[in-house]
């Protein structure tokens, strides 16, 4: 892709509204625009980051039986007032349809995947089932102020599983709970599991989250065993399993995991024939992971004062080829040649081709918008190539062919 091509450019400032990290920086490299509190564009960067993250969640998920489908935001209010969340979930979407009808925007979907399954479920020999989505979901936040971390309108993933029995679910928990764990290692996002408290379904349910400043979230956490809790069920500041210490950090909930109340299968009749002829009630679990407060998250955690400081596998592009001193024809021929032998190898590459900027500020765009290798074409090369990564302060020269594998890598 070149530079000068790309909508939108960067901005010198952060919109005034943007008072988060991650929307200050997202913003301003050209990723994300804010249309109202807790509603963003993503921008063709953005979009790019997006899609990393929500294909390496889908691989995760379809490694563990995962069937990928997806289910309208836009639902009739019917199903809501069986469950009786149309009147207590509070964040809950509620508009008018044609004929006067109650609607509601999806803030999870329970209420559209238990009448589903319900619908095609008869013996056991259709479970167990395992249905999950990337779709956007919309709750009315009383405070969207944290840029892709709490949004209006955002994108999760939810897995639902349905089992014929209690055993079968909870192994099934432990396989999501380990997929979980290879989706965050494999972002590169850092994530402690954490039990979580109170009105929960029961002892098995925990949450991922990110250690970061900027987060809502306090988890405790025991200096002696690594046990972790959040807030909620913490009393004291003694370690339940051990006794140790426990400190409260900030932290940034990405991803939350739960058997669900037998009440949704209940309500919605979700039943199967078991061996025996006997009709049984379903038992399910329920997985959700914040797929734009990922990128979000990310964002906090890796940045400094320059910009945004991507991990490779979710990274817009793998590399970012700086033209200096285009005006210069050998020089604009070198840098087109670079430019195309990355692009044949595969490589994903953002070339800065603009002729009306001055090094300085693709220096500066560079290291704001966060590509992890940096290559800089000028008149200087000499039969080397130069280039940085952005997360290391120390420029590397190597020849056109060990930077071109160096690319490669990433
Ligand atoms: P929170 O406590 O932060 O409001 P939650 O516990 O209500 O979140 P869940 O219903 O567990 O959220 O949703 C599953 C995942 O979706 C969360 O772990 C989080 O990563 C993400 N998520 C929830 N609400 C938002 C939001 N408003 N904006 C972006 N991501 C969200
Ligand atoms: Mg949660």
């Amino acid at each position: 892709m070149k530079y000068s091509k790309l909508f939108p450019k960067t901005l010198k400032q952060a919109p005034a509204n943007a008072e988060s990290i991650n929307h200050q920086l997202l913003a301003r490299a050209g990723y994300i625009h804010q249309e109202m509190a807790g509603a963003y564009t993503y921008l063709p960067l953005g979009w790019k980051v997006l899609n990393k993250i929500s294909d390496i969640v889908r691989e995760e998920m379809d490694a563990i039986g995962g069937q990928e489908i997806v289910m309208p935001a836009l639902q009739s209010s019917e199903a809501w007032k069986k469950t009786g969340r149309y009147d207590s979930v509070d964040v809950l979407y509620k508009l008018k349809g044609a004929g006067d009808s109650d609607l509601v925007l999806g803030p999870t979907h329970e209420e559209i995947v238990y009448p589903l399954a319900a619908e095609y479920v008869n013996s056991y020999k259709d479970l167990p089932l395992y249905l999950y989505q990337i779709q956007v979901k919309f709750r009315n936040e009383a405070r969207a102020k944290a840029g892709l971390l709490r949004g209006r309108e955002f994108l999760m993933k939810d897995l639902y599983s349905f089992h014929s029995n209690d055993e079968d679910r909870d192994k099934y928990y432990e396989e999501v709970r380990k997929a979980y764990l290879k989706i965050f290692r494999r972002i590169g996002l850092p994530v402690v599991e954490t039990k979580a408290g109170g009105g929960t379904f029961s002892a098995l349910s925990q949450e991922f989250q990110t250690l970061t400043p900027s987060g809502e979230d306090i988890v405790y956490i025991c200096s002696k065993c690594s046990h972790a809790v959040n807030q909620e069920i913490m009393e004291g500041k003694v370690c339940p399993e051990c006794g140790g210490e426990v400190k409260g950090e900030k932290a940034i909930e990405v991803g939350n995991i739960f058997p669900l109340k037998r009440a949704f299968a209940e309500t919605f009749n979700l039943t199967f024939t078991d061996s025996n002829g006997q009709d049984t009630i379903v038992s399910a679990g329920c997985y959700g992971l914040g797929i734009s407060r990922v990128m979000g998250a990310l964002v906090e955690v890796f940045h400094d004062e320059k910009g945004i400081i991507w991990p490779e596998s979710v990274a817009p592009f793998q590399v970012h080829l700086l033209g200096l001193g285009l005006e210069e024809e050998s020089v604009k021929r070198e840098a087109e040649r670079v430019y195309k032998l990355l692009q044949a190898e595969g490589v994903e590459v953002l070339f800065d081709d603009r002729e009306d900027a001055s090094a300085g500020a693709k220096f500066a765009d560079a290291d704001l918008i966060g590509i992890p290798l940096r290559a800089v074409v000028s008149k200087r090369n000499e039969g080397k190539q130069e280039n940085k990564k952005r997360s290391d302060k120390e420029t590397s020269f190597l020849s056109l062919d060990e930077f071109i594998k160096k690319s490669m890598i990433h």
